[in-house]
């Protein structure tokens, strides 16, 4: 799963040091043209000039519940992460921002910035250099310095503690301390919580970086596999949900007891939320496109759940034309919601991976491409329904508001900026897209 040169793949081992995370980064400029990329944007970006020293005690922590709604988090479901949110500042009306998948979510949480600029729109896409639909798991495929190289660069210490493996791949060597996935659920591709947080607190005891960027995956995998989530029963669930309450409810623990929530920010949001489809509910597009003389054998479709990017692969020329036909045909299949453009649909940005038609499905739908039987999971995200999320601002830092809510739309993208705002570590050229959430 994990294309980076320099993956030691030991077993759940942190991997230390500076000296080897420039060691990695080395490798990485070496990897070939993506990689020189990465160089150019490194060098080309001023330091900030009021940046936190390394002996400050500010510490920050990103906790993803992956896949988690907003509406999950309550009293009875989540009471120790209902009660930190209610303790924080909270925003109600966040969102996730396409594509609604998890790779380009947690890319938009460290970068700051929308698809167009990062490089990574989804978590599946055709790469046009070898024609074949991959995800983007390999740490070339992010073209933006990330505000884990930004703290790096300041001299700060930074952790990933993140639960999937492609995860692990996308973000690579990019942080001082990195934690690989393990032990690894079979299918799902994830550690379990209990482990990623034993992980977690034992990155934060022993090394103690500034900050920590923690993905915690039970919820989403249990959302996927759920099969009472569309009868609304969600008993699996919501067993996932209590459990990953628990972890989070250690993590505050660890905080408290060692000193260090008076000088901590907490985020903790979800990098999309899910819904359930039907058995029947299930969108095949494969067809449609094969029966049209202008696109028979010339499309090709990265199923990304309830979003399916189209892509032209026919003559150049034609491409206006296709994009028309797809379009056309796609929107009236039942259980699509629409059939977008992103060259000229603005609120995309998914800039040009993330194909030339992006079909969104209804809520209660999913896509199965390019086979019948590609997608049989009940639970899925990408499309408009998932893009409600949790997100909250906690800790005993002075800046951290207590108690309040805000009616601001707070997005993924807002997380970088809120850090680098909260460590005074400057932005990338061109300014974030995202806006720091603290007051
Ligand atoms: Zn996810």
């Amino acid at each position: 799963m994990c294309d980076s040169p320099r993956d030691s793949r030991a077993s759940g081992a942190f991997e230390r040091g500076r000296h080897e995370i420039r060691t990695g980064r080395r490798t990485l400029l070496t990897a070939g043209a993506a990689g020189i990329a990465i160089s150019t944007a490194t060098s080309g970006l001023p330091r900030a000039a009021a940046a936190a020293s390394a002996g400050t005690r500010r510490r920050a922590y990103v906790l993803v519940l992956d896949g988690c709604r907003p509406d999950e988090i309550s009293p009875t479901l989540m009471p120790r992460t209902s009660a930190l949110r209610d303790g924080g500042l909270h925003h109600p009306r966040a969102t996730s921002l396409p594509v609604m998948e998890t790779i380009p979510s947690h890319v938009m949480m460290m970068s700051g910035v929308r698809p167009d600029r990062s490089g990574v729109p989804a978590n599946s896409i055709l790469d046009r250099t070898t024609g074949e639909v991959r995800d983007m798991d390999r740490p070339e495929d992010i073209r933006v310095r990330t505000i884990i190289e930004r703290l790096n660069r300041n001299g700060l210490t930074t952790g990933t503690v993140l639960s999937k493996e492609y995860l692990y791949g996308i973000f690579g060597g990019r942080a001082t301390h990195r934690w690989e996935p393990a032990p690894i659920v079979p299918v799902s591709g994830h550690a379990p919580d209990a482990s990623t947080m034993e992980a977690t607190l034992a990155m934060v005891e022993e090394h103690d970086p500034h900050l920590v960027f923690v993905n915690l995956g039970d919820i989403d995998r249990m959302g996927h596999s759920d099969l009472t989530g569309p009868l609304g029963v969600r008993a699996a669930r919501q067993a996932a949900l209590a459990a990953t309450d628990l972890q989070v409810g250690r993590f505050v623990d660890l905080l408290k007891s060692s000193g260090r929530w008076q000088t901590s920010l907490l985020v903790v949001l979800a990098d999309h939320s899910m819904d359930w489809s039907l058995p029947h509910q299930l969108i095949h597009l494969t067809p449609v496109l094969e029966a049209d003389p202008l696109l028979a054998g010339h499309v090709t479709i990265a199923d990304n759940g309830g979003a399916d990017l189209l892509y032209w692969t026919g003559d150049p020329a034609l491409l206006d034309a296709a994009v028309t036909r797809m379009r056309a045909l796609t929107s009236a299949v039942p259980g699509v919601l629409a059939a977008h453009d992103p060259r000229v649909t603005p609120a995309l940005r998914t800039g040009p991976l993330g194909g030339d038609v992006i079909v969104y499905a209804r809520a209660g739908w999913r896509f199965s491409d390019p086979d019948q039987w590609s997608n049989p999971i009940p639970g899925n995200h990408g499309h408009p329904a998932t893009m409600p999320i949790p997100f909250f601002l906690a800790g005993g830092h002075r800046r951290v508001p207590r108690g309040v809510t805000s009616s601001r739309r707070a997005a993924t993208i807002d997380v970088a900026p809120t850090l680098a705002d909260f460590f005074g570590v400057g932005a990338p050229r061109g300014g974030y897209d995202g806006r720091s959430r603290l007051p």
